[in-house]
């Protein structure tokens, strides 16, 4: 029988987590994507209630004050967070919820939920990370630069969680996720 679980991946700008997640969500459309709120302006081609909900400093900061989020965090000179009340219904359907969040909010969930699955994923190096970021050509040079600092304290603390995966090959850190999590579905 199926039990609701939360699931958190992590992993530096630039590693590649959405398109792992996206390929993840393809194979198990039973997967439930939590849609963050972000005060970041949208990238082209991104779509609010889909990729974000976007909005502003000043609703945001309400959402906080009214309990409305499950985790946040600053992230690059932007707020990101976690709605809450999805997040909840759909764990009390027994459905099986992914976070895709930075390292701070990571943290806040190991505390409220310690059950969850904590997975982060890793670039082949630090090097490589800093050419996928700057190949992307999404953000500014102070973007990219704020972005660059946090990914090396993220890889720093890429041990506090459960589960690490080093995406190298697609492939492999596809099927390495898909492992972490169904290998122990059955327990
Ligand atoms: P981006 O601006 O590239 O979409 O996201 C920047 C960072 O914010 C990424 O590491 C992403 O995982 C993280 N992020 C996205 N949504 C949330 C959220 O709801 N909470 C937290 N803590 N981080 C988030």
């Amino acid at each position: 029988m199926a039990k609701g679980k939360l699931i958190v991946l992590t992993g530096p700008s630039g590693v590649g987590k959405g398109t792992l997640l996206q390929a993840l969500l393809k194979h198990h459309p039973e997967l439930y994507l939590s849609v963050s709120v972000t005060t970041r302006a949208p990238r082209p081609g991104e779509v609010h209630g889909r990729n974000y909900f976007f909005v502003s400093r000043g609703e945001f900061e309400r959402m906080v004050a009214q309990g409305e989020l499950l985790e946040w965090a600053e992230f690059a000179g932007n707020y990101y967070g976690t709605p809450r009340a999805a997040v909840e219904e759909q764990i009390a359907q027994d459905n099986w919820v992914i976070l895709e969040i930075e390292l701070e909010g990571a943290r806040q969930i190991r505390h409220t939920y310690p059950g969850a699955t904590l997975i982060f994923i890793l670039p082949p190096s630090l090097e490589e990370l800093e050419h996928r970021i700057r190949g992307r050509g999404q953000d500014s040079d102070a973007a990219i630069a704020r972005r660059l600092l946090r990914a090396r304290e993220e890889v720093n603390a890429a041990s506090e969680f459960d589960i690490q995966i080093v995406n190298d090959d697609f492939d492999q850190a596809l099927e390495a996720i898909e492992h972490a999590l169904y290998a122990t579905a059955a327990c």
